[in-house]
Order: structure tokens, then C-alpha cells, then sequence
């Protein structure tokens, strides 16, 4: 149940009334808008009629069911965007645009290097890179794992990037994070529950990416996951879902975007180069992301496609990113956002 306060509520009366609803046993998350505060009733729904009284209290404009099955992640609960800082000045959500780039793992020191110096220079935000890899095979290169994980953080010391890496399971989590400026959850991951609990109770913002058979619904409810676990900072990221159509790697769910950007507050991103599988369609999906509401890009970038370890079909080289940016500028200009 959302609990909406008066324009004028004092401090006072909206004291009492989290007191009541944490008494009835429910967790209280409070969102002050520029207007009045909203204070979402989370916990057992069985009991929500109790909180309905709770209009007659003073200060109380009205008690109103939330009626998506993700709450906090709902724009019910909260209707302005939410900012998430990713560390080292760079913020995403809001009209901010952020472009995080890099190879999809991290394969050597002069690699990571390499990439990390021509993103900077081309004005990218923030440096991805695997160190542990979700590979379909169990012969494939898995990742550099500890290795990885200096590397990237040597890359974002030397260029100022901060850095994004994947977690894989829960064991892994506190060491990443001595390393990472964010944790990502990737496609494979994104129902375990577990994991997601985990991260929840992380300080660090964390990115999900939708599965290959997740609705939309059961994207929300998996950042639910991490919301209640109690970490706000929580971006979406939309990479491709498998559909009968086999042109492309995966196919870009583009109106994932306006969607979830109606039903939550929570930053949406696009990925185009997991989400089509070539470098040729990079380009036009990451500037049609943008055009559709998307508040970033995830986009993978090597020295050398034809040399890399993972996923060099759909990598650009420096100079096809640095193309990409200057056209992702003019598309964030015609849309009024900020890069
Ligand atoms: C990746 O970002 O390299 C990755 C493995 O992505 P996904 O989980 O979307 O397949
Ligand atoms: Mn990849």
C-alpha cells in the first residue's frame, strides 16, 4: 500500500505515521517528491486492509493499493527517476547519458590498456570488462578471474573510469567488490534468487540484464529482489531476447524501453552488441536506444575483434566506437539529454 501524505503534512505527523505502519509490521520506504512524501507499506499483503485506517490520520491524504507485484520498484512507490552514482563523478538517470564501453572480457593488461585509453579519449564514461565469464561451453576461455579483476583496476586508476564487472555467484561477491564500482548480474543469472538477494545487501549499485526468456514483469520482480534487500541502486539493462529470428544474435526488445520506463523509476540501458550479435548493427540499435528513452549503452569495444577470446563478432574497434559516440551525441542532443 502506498500511503500519500498531505502537500503540508508536518514533520511531526509524518513521524507518527511510519511508526503506525512499521507497528503493523510492515517496512517503511519513503520517497519525498517535489510536492509531498509517499511512504510505500512493504511486507505481507494479506494484512494491507489494516493500513487503509490509517487515512484518518492527520496529515494523510489518501492509503492506495499498489498494484504491481514489483513495489519498490514501481513508479507508484516513486515517480521521479532515480539518479544511481556509479562512482568517480558519473551518474546515470535523470537526463543523463551514460555510454559504458569495453571488451567483454578482460584478456590482457596491454588489452584492457588499449581500450581503456581510447574511451577516455572519445569521452565513454565507464569501463566494462569480464574477469569471470558466463560461457556456454566449458572448453571456452572463462575469463582471467583475480587476474581480471587487477587489471580493470589498474585501467580504471590509470584513465579515471570507474568499472563494471559480472558476478557470477555469491562466494565472488566481496572480492569483486573491492575491485568494481558496480556489479553486473548477467543475462544467464537473472533469476537467481539467490545472487540477487545477495547483491541486495551490497553498497554497490548493481546492473541487471534481462534474460533471454525474461518478461518484462519478471525483470521488475528480480530488481524487486534487490531493492529489498536494500540497495536502491539498481539499472536495467535490456540486451536481446531469443525469438525464432536467428539473422540476428538475439533480438533487441527496443520497446522494452518506453515500457520499463513507465513502470519504473529505475535507469533502463541498452546493450546492442549482446542484443544483435554483429558490429555492423551496433551503430543504428545504440543510436535507436537513445531515440527510444534510454538512459545509456553498454557496448562492446576491442583493439582486436578478430583476436579477442569472446564475442569478437560483435565488438568494434576504437575507431568504429569513437564513430558511435559522435552520432550517440548528435541523437542525446535531438532527444535533450546530457552527455
Ligand atoms: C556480457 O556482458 O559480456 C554478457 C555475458 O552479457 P549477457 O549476460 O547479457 O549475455
Ligand atoms: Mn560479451
Amino acid at each position: 500500500m502506498i500511503i500519500s501524505m498531505k502537500k503540508g503534512a508536518t514533520q511531526e505527523q509524518m513521524d507518527h505515521v511510519k511508526k503506525l505502519i512499521e507497528g503493523f509490521g510492515y517496512r517503511v520506504h519513503e520517497s519525498k517528491g517535489s510536492e509531498r512524501v509517499l511512504f510505500g507499506a512493504i511486507g505481507d499483503e494479506r494484512g494491507k486492509e489494516r493500513l487503509t485506517c490509517l487515512e484518518a490520520q492527520p496529515g494523510v491524504e489518501k492509503v492506495i493499493p499498489i498494484l504491481n507485484p514489483y513495489k519498490l520498484a514501481s513508479r507508484e512507490t516513486r515517480h521521479e527517476p532515480t539518479v544511481v552514482d556509479l562512482g568517480l563523478g558519473v551518474k546515470i538517470g535523470g537526463r543523463n547519458l551514460v555510454v559504458i564501453a569495453g571488451p567483454c572480457a578482460v584478456e590482457s593488461q596491454q588489452q584492457i590498456m588499449e581500450v581503456a585509453s581510447a574511451l577516455k579519449d572519445t569521452g565513454a564514461h565507464m569501463l566494462r570488462g569480464g574477469a569471470f565469464k558466463p560461457r556456454t561451453s566449458p572448453y571456452a576461455f572463462q575469463g582471467l578471474k583475480n587476474d581480471g579483476l587487477v587489471l580493470l583496476s589498474e585501467a580504471r586508476k590509470a584513465y579515471g573510469l570507474p568499472v563494471i564487472t559480472e558476478v557470477m555467484d555469491i562466494g565472488s561477491i566481496d572480492l569483486i567488490s573491492e575491485y568494481a564500482d558496480c556489479l553486473q548480474v548477467g543475462a544467464r543469472n537473472i533469476q537467481n534468487f539467490q545472487l540477487l538477494k545477495e547483491v541486495g545487501r551490497s553498497k554497490k549499485p548493481v546492473l541487471l540484464k534481462r534474460g533471454m526468456s525474461t518478461t518484462i514483469e519478471e525483470f521488475l520482480m528480480s530488481a524487486e529482489y534487490v531493492l529489498s534487500g536494500g540497495n536502491s541502486q539498481v539499472i536495467l539493462c535490456e540486451r536481446g531476447i531469443r525469438t525464432f529470428e536467428t539473422a540476428t544474435r538475439n533480438t533487441l526488445d527496443l520497446s522494452a524501453v518506453p515500457v520499463l520506463k513507465e513502470k519504473t523509476h529505475l535507469p533502463v540501458i541498452v546493450d546492442p552488441s549482446h542484443g544483435t550479435g554483429h558490429a555492423r548493427y551496433v551503430e543504428p540499435m545504440a543510436y535507436a536506444a537513445i531515440a527510444a528513452g534510454a538512459d545509456g549503452l553498454m557496448i562492446e569495444v576491442h583493439p582486436r575483434p578478430e583476436e579477442a577470446l569472446s564475442d569478437g563478432p560483435q565488438s568494434l574497434r576504437p575507431h568504429e566506437f569513437r564513430n558511435l559516440m559522435a552520432g550517440v551525441r548528435r541523437v542525446a542532443q535531438a532527444v535533450d539529454r546530457l552527455m
